[in-house]
């Protein structure tokens, strides 16, 4: 039996399309996939329209034409981008079309590419997208991320394994960790959203002014911005539809004041970044930005992404996850951030998210005034293990205990 599972695919599109997206009657939907995650996008199709969805577009990629560019084209092709595409998805996302991204990519795919010319071509990319991201960063939008076993990806986390074994077993993954584990995943999904809810509310009840983080390679502190809100699970959109904007998701986040950061911290897991692999990251912070940088692997590339603009070299969310999560359990390496970052504690260098604030009407110069970062890149990466402590400092100075040897004290 190496099949993927086909029942448990289907419960993963419904699951997707009615707690994910929660597509509303009407509503447009935009959902961006690779070729190789057909199975999975007719099914998504299928769902949205019976849910009342309006006009669903696909946009496919291929990993072969991705590849192609960076193998062909001339040097000019790289500080471009599909400007039209970007701009028309800015306008769908203005008429309140949803969004859904089905992730199934070899992460290494670039990785034997010039990373001049990859950072140039994202860069570009990140300079045409921003505008619409804003939409969905801002959740003025409902959206939703899930992820499909692509052949090349499979391959890399499970190399021993023939093809389709490799397939099967990092769908049976996905369907674990996307909590498809029994009949009802919608009210698995409601179950695990209490609990998130409630770690989330004791930390905004706490109030901390900062966190200090304590490990192998790691001690650091890290300042939270004035008037942070942590929060984690569903979230409502400015609309107040609720949407899971990760499938998986295991963490509560909020954000961190970007000038606040002061110590060192070493990465736990590798991080893949437009098809490279960062690993073994090592920063020293201080006042907010990153003064020494190491990695074993991917140090150029990372060097790259800490120079894109002002922000990416500063953070823009924490994230609390327990190293006993369904992601975590498995073992794993997901080469994904989406998976990895689910199975860890992490940071995030670059743009903050405007929701992580308890006044959620902020403008763009008041959450920069609180402490929240601003950039066209963010960036996850993880800095969680059972070896990690994590205490919270109060308004007093007083310590509390958060996180003992990778798990919540509370
Ligand atoms: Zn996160
Ligand atoms: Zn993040």
């Amino acid at each position: 039996m190496t099949q993927l599972d086909l029942n448990k695919l289907d419960k993963l599109a419904y699951l997707s399309i009615k707690k994910g997206v929660n597509i509303q009657p009407g509503q447009d939907l935009l959902i961006t996939a690779s070729i190789e995650s057909l199975p999975l996008l007719r099914k998504l199709v299928d769902y949205a329209y019976k849910e009342g969805a309006g006009v669903v577009t696909p946009i496919f990629t291929d990993p072969h034409i991705t590849k192609s560019r960076f193998q062909y084209a001339t040097d000019q092709s790289f500080d471009r981008t599909q400007t039209w595409l970007y701009e028309g998805i800015k306008n769908a996302f203005k008429n309140n079309t949803a969004r859904l991204a089905v992730v199934s990519e070899d992460p290494q795919l670039l990785s034997n590419f010039d990373s001049d010319k990859v950072s140039r071509a994202s860069k570009a990319t990140s300079l045409a997208y921003k505008p619409a991201l804003e939409y969905i960063s801002n959740f003025e939008i409902n959206w939703n991320i899930i992820s499909y076993p692509g052949k090349a990806w499979a391959k890399l986390v499970f190399p021993d394994l023939s093809d389709e074994e490799a397939v099967k077993k990092l769908g049976d993954a996905i369907f674990h960790a996307s909590r498809i584990i029994n009949d009802d995943p919608l009210k698995e999904w409601d179950d695990h959203n209490k609990k998130l809810k409630s770690k989330a509310k004791w930390m905004n009840e706490m109030n901390f002014e900062s966190l200090l983080y304590k490990g192998p390679g790691t001690n650091l502190e890290v300042g939270l911005a004035v008037g942070h809100e942590w929060v984690g699970g569903s979230t409502n959109t400015k609309k107040g539809i609720p949407t899971f904007p990760n499938m998986p998701t295991e963490e509560i986040f909020t954000t961190p004041h970007c000038k606040k950061v002061n110590g060192t911290v070493r990465s736990t897991k590798p991080l893949s970044y437009q098809g490279s692999l960062i690993e073994n990251i090592e920063v020293e912070f201080k006042n907010g930005k990153i003064i020494k940088m190491n990695a074993s692997n991917g140090k150029d590339v990372f060097s790259k992404v800490l120079k894109t603009d002002e922000g990416a070299s500063q953070l823009g969310e924490i994230a609390l996850v327990p190293h006993s999560s369904p992601i975590s359990q498995t073992g794993l390496v997901y080469y994904n951030t989406l998976y990895d970052e689910n199975s860890s504690c992490h940071l995030a260098i670059g743009q903050c998210y405007s929701k992580c604030f308890k006044d959620k009407s902020l403008t763009k110069e008041q959450v920069i005034a609180n402490g929240g970062n601003s950039s066209l890149i963010h960036i996850d990466w993880m800095i969680g293990s059972d070896k990690i402590d994590i205490s919270g400092k109060d308004h007093n100075g007083n310590l509390i205990p958060v996180f003992k040897q990778g798990e919540w004290c509370n």
